[in-house]
């Protein structure tokens, strides 16, 4: 599949040109390459268009394929064997990736802030990014604004946002920025820390023993 998924090289690749290799009476497309995002990773899949028609989710096959999801009602505008230009919702997929980076600083900046605890989960879409920390017993108190501090540091240092392929195994993907450690991710990140821009970092109890933090783009209302 690495070779089929353009966006990994070329994570801000908005158009591509592709052929359509089957069609499921579903309403899935499958195409010999594609920069669309499938769903994984707690992050929501794109949606765009393949021509004239409208994309709404894509996912993973069991199996490991990329599906286009569309109308079953749009199945007889495309044909098996034909070329067709991909086209990602950019703005939403902009949003996605700034919050999912928004996510990975989250961390970051709790790791810094409030010591070193294990992510517990987590999700992205274009409209907000959650994760889920542990708490230890007994911890009572988060300092909100340490981590918003800590964050708003990492946002405006807008170091560069480096990925690169495993070197043991090139299906993993890494990335780094500003000399801290690599994380192992495959999403899709902006190109440097600056683009998140400014995010409100909203903080909750999850059950006993996690803490949740929700970001959210200022710009985006
Ligand atoms: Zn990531």
């Amino acid at each position: 599949v690495e070779g089929i998924e353009l966006h990994r090289q070329q994570p801000t690749m908005q158009t591509f040109l592709a052929d359509i290799v089957a069609i499921d009476p579903a309403g899935v497309v499958e195409l010999n390459r594609t920069a669309f995002y499938a769903r994984s990773g707690g992050q929501q899949g794109d949606t765009g268009l393949l021509g004239e028609v409208a994309v709404r989710d894509t996912i993973y096959a069991q199996d490991g394929r990329i599906l286009h999801v569309i109308d079953p009602g749009d199945l007889q505008r495309l044909a098996v064997g034909t070329t067709i230009e991909g086209r990602i919702d950019w703005e939403r997929r902009s949003r996605t990736m700034r919050l999912h980076t928004a996510q990975h600083l989250l961390y970051l900046a709790a790791q810094s802030a409030w010591g070193e605890r294990h992510n517990t989960g987590g999700d992205i879409t274009d409209e907000r990014a959650r994760i889920d920390l542990a708490r230890d017993d007994g911890e009572a108190a988060f300092d909100l604004s340490a981590l918003t501090d800590a964050l708003t540091s990492l946002i405006a240092a807008d170091t560069a946002i480096e990925r690169y392929a495993g070197a043991s195994d090139a299906r993993r993907w890494y990335w780094r920025t500003g000399g801290l450690e690599p994380i192992g991710c495959g999403g899709t990140h902006v190109q440097s820390t600056g683009e998140v821009g400014h995010v409100t970092v909203d903080l909750k109890r999850k059950g006993s023993r996690n803490v949740r933090l929700t970001a959210t783009l200022r710009d985006s209302g």
